[in-house]
């Protein structure tokens, strides 16, 4: 349980429960039968009703009883900006004064929300502005939910259809409050995604990512973005824990496990990991692999050590993949103009989940 409380101490937020999780709490905390708990699990989650009086069904004496021992939380969009392709940025405002952003991203019959697990974050990838800050804390299981509480009133009536963790933070290095999220997200008396519209985006945590395949219900992106130990050293400073080799293996572990591909995020950088050795060596590492790679071109900014490579150099290392057989795509940026990409959508890519 990712906050514990009986009726006696603190108030239990249930955004941060998953739904097991309330019945459980129901059934032993508030002396309820079975199955009451998950009945106010799909008010919460399924219906989004954030007020137990409305929760209709529900006798008087157990909704009161929920209104002594429980809190439902909120978080509110200080901030949000339209880019001139459709993409909003918002910003959330968190009880302790710090804010993280979420992203929501329309596509042709589809809306993705990027949602973030950290504010800040640890792992210094040198293509990402939040990196730069450095961590300041996790976000809690209830914060993640309230982004997709708060973000669906934004998408100008169209539902959340995908849900990337590719916002602000290493989701992996939040496991277990990421974890109750997905379990929330991914459940049918939760949100109701099907574990396929969850995409998971990491650095590379490579135990982490064994984990995962076996306790997660949810889609895999990494950002793998060099072939080399050398650059991706350079790049991405959780390849000095993590090499190239040790990566590699977990993503095998994980299509093993869970019988699912994965998506390879390669960020391409000027003359850094753009050149057709690269893409040879990619082809190496990835043969076998049940995989798509999406490729994208680093977004430059002030004081960034890295250029972006032309559009004649992203197709052509586009295009050998495709030659030999791999699935690769030039993904677009999104939100550019305002800024939109957060954590590694900073690299300027649209989702890595199909619709
Ligand atoms: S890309 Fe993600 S993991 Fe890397 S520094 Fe940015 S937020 Fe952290």
């Amino acid at each position: 349980m990712t906050n514990t409380a009986n009726h006696i101490g603190i108030p239990v937020d249930l955004k941060g429960l998953t739904p097991q999780e309330i019945e459980r709490f129901c059934a032993e905390e508030l002396g309820q039968k079975a199955g009451q708990g998950t009945r106010v699990a799909v008010w919460l989650f399924r219906k989004t009703v954030e007020d137990i009086d409305s929760m209709e069904d529900l006798g008087k004496s157990f909704r009161k009883l929920l209104k002594e021992c429980c809190t439902i939380s909120s978080l509110t969009v200080e901030q949000q900006t339209t880019s001139e392709d459709g993409t909003i940025k918002l910003l959330y405002g968190l009880e302790d004064g710090n804010a993280v952003e979420g992203v929501l991203i329309p596509g042709s019959g589809r809306l993705t929300l990027c949602i973030s697990s950290q504010v800040g974050c640890a792992s210094g990838c040198g293509f990402c502005r939040t990196g730069e800050g450095g961590f300041i804390r996790n976000l809690t299981t209830a914060e993640m939910v309230n982004q997709f509480f708060s973000a669906r009133k934004h998408g100008g009536g169209k539902q959340i259809s995908n849900i990337v963790l590719m916002g602000t933070g290493e989701p992996l290095n939040n496991y277990e409050n990421v974890k109750s999220f997905v379990e929330i997200a991914a459940n049918r008396f939760g949100l109701g995604f099907s574990g396929k519209k969850i995409t998971l985006s990491t650095c590379g945590l490579a135990p982490m990512i064994e984990k995962m395949a076996e306790e997660m219900d949810v889609s895999l992106a990494v950002s793998l973005s060099a072939t080399t130990d050398n650059v991706r050293d350079r790049i991405m400073p959780i390849n000095k824990a993590y090499p190239i080799a040790r990566l590699m293996q977990a993503l095998r572990y994980y299509c093993d496990r869970t019988g699912r591909s994965v998506t390879i995020e390669y960020v391409l950088f000027k003359d850094i990991n753009d050149s057709d050795e690269d893409a040879e060596r990619l082809m190496e590492l990835l043969k076998g692999l049940p995989c798509m790679v999406n490729v994208l071109t680093f977004n430059p900014f002030p004081d960034a050590a890295f250029e972006r490579p032309d559009e004649e150099r992203t197709y052509a290392f586009r295009n050998m993949l495709l030659n030999n057989g791999f699935v690769a795509v030039v993904r677009d940026s999104r939100g550019k103009d305002i800024h939109a990409a957060c954590g590694q959508l900073r690299a300027a890519s649209t989702p890595a989940n199909g619709s």
